[in-house]
């Protein structure tokens, strides 16, 4: 991945912000910079922010704010989010306060929430837009991030001429995703993991593979904290994000496989697994505007299907293919089967083949309560049931048999494991001989009975092989 850039300005076509005429000057355009329309939908999500500037703010690009007092306006999206030192000094009537770091196209600055009640509901890569009354230089004095200098301090709730607003319209949702110094060292992760953490402005690309439930952990100092742990990977490795505290409701719509993470400077623990964690100097850009995030996205994609622990059956690909196929009735046996498919990488072929089941598991996922299965969020799911809800996002997911429950399968030719076979759920209940509805029924001697009935008992598989799919799909299954 590294060096395959030949300029960061083919990437970035010039943009100038939808929210301002003209593009950008060294004094900046006057005027709050939204629409009426636009302020009334960007209230939608917010409830009861009803709050409006009393006077005119100046709308800046974050590198052409300067230190002093000024009413200004900035928009930018969360690249790091965490806790004020508990000693920090609170404003008067504050119950505590948060440090945003916010970045449009053009830099980065540091916002100090300080709030008494409000949940914000602020996450690592939303849109905000925030009006400000100073900006303090952090060159000066104690200073929370040293990679984003400018430092805004706003409390909402007591100070109405300051203002944080979420910017949660889709029509924003392409605004300020262009990375920061992107050309500098964007490098693999197991490059990072091998010494690269040690390089200053490391910027590792990642795609979202799991997502974990939020835990309450206990630190060492006694106190509680909320944990998420975001699997993440790329084309090498794979590693642990995991989100503390204020941080940890930020990947409730990250989407596994497809939310990509451009993370800058992450600490790194490489005790057990690759653990990857935010510091203050972290920026994470959530989806950003690179070519490599789509090709990764694909990568992963694929990755992430092939893995499943319960590959969905390839109806419509399937049927698509069904319709123009040609005649073919041809007995192969696993070896022919996979020279063919070694050979021809593109072909795609149906046949049956005939095999003897030498192992089978439906006992002991029965007794181990994982019948059936999918996944969710990339978290695996097992019950012996049709549904079971997934415990990140909440939601009810249909479970199909558990393709672990046909252990082996062999000919004279060779083996296949189950990890290898997609059955469509017709082709499980003439496997079985039951419906799902009845196999999670059965108790455990009839499945025991079910098993010996089974096991060292030639049938015919057909099938189909595709590349796109992976894996062997059985269509139907014949004495
Ligand atoms: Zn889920």
């Amino acid at each position: 991945m590294v060096g395959q850039s030949p300029s960061i300005q083919s990437f970035f076509p010039l943009q100038t912000s939808p929210f301002k005429t003209s593009p950008r000057t060294s004094s900046p355009t006057p005027g709050d910079g939204f629409t009426s329309e636009e302020l009334d939908t960007s209230l939608v999500s917010v409830g009861k922010d009803d709050w409006t500037p009393s006077t005119t703010y100046d709308e800046y690009d974050i590198d052409s704010l300067v230190a002093g007092p000024n009413r200004i306006k900035i928009v930018g999206r969360i690249v790091n989010l965490f806790e004020s030192s508990p000693k920090a000094k609170l404003p008067n009537g504050a119950k505590g306060s948060v440090h945003l770091v916010i970045k449009d196209n053009t830099g980065a600055a540091t916002i100090k929430l300080s709030y008494t009640r409000i949940s914000y509901g602020l996450r690592i890569g939303q849109l905000v837009a925030v009006w400000a009354t100073y900006v303090t230089d952090g060159d000066r004095g104690i200073f929370p991030c040293t990679v984003a200098p400018l430092y805004i301090k706003v409390f909402p709730e007591k100070d109405k001429n300051c203002h944080i607003r979420r910017l949660d319209d889709p029509k924003f949702a392409q605004l300020c995703r262009k990375p920061l110094r992107y050309e500098s060292t964007l490098m693999s992760l197991k490059d990072f993991t091998h010494g690269g953490s040690e390089v200053t402005e490391a910027k590792i690309l990642v795609i979202v593979k799991s997502i974990s439930t939020r835990k309450k952990v206990t630190k060492k100092d006694g106190t509680t904290t909320d944990l998420v742990k975001v699997g993440v990977m790329d084309d090498t490795s794979e590693a642990i994000l995991s989100l503390w505290g204020v941080a940890s409701t930020t990947p409730t719509d990250w989407q596994p496989s497809q939310t990509a993470l451009l993370i800058s400077s992450p600490s790194l623990n490489v005790s057990h697994q690759t653990w990857l964690a935010l510091t203050s100097s972290t920026f994470i850009d959530v989806d950003p505007s690179i070519p490599e995030a789509e090709r990764l996205r694909t990568y992963a994609g694929h990755m992430i299907k092939r893995r499943h622990i319960n590959t969905a059956y390839p109806d419509e690909e399937y049927e698509m293919w069904n319709i123009s196929k040609p005649e073919e009735h041809v007995l192969y046996s696993l070896a022919d089967l996979d020279d063919r498919a070694r050979e021809a990488p593109e072909d795609e072929f149906e046949g049956y083949l005939s095999v003897v089941i030498i192992e089978l598991n439906m006992s002991s996922l029965r007794q181990q309560n994982m019948l059936m299965c999918n996944e969710c969020c990339g978290i695996p799911l097992y019950a012996n049931s049709t549904v079971a809800r997934c415990k990140h996002c909440d939601e009810q997911k249909r479970l199909r048999v558990n393709p672990r429950l046909i252990g082996k399968l062999i000919d004279e030719s060779g083996s296949i494991l189950s990890g290898k076979l997609v059955l469509s759920d017709y082709a499980w209940t003439r496997l079985l001989g039951r419906s799902t509805e009845e196999l999670i029924k059965s108790s455990a001697s009839t499945l025991k009975s079910v098993e010996h009935r089974m096991l060292h008992v030639r049938i015919t598989l057909r099938f189909w092989w595709s590349a796109g799919v992976g894996k062997l799909v059985i269509t139907d299954v014949l004495e």
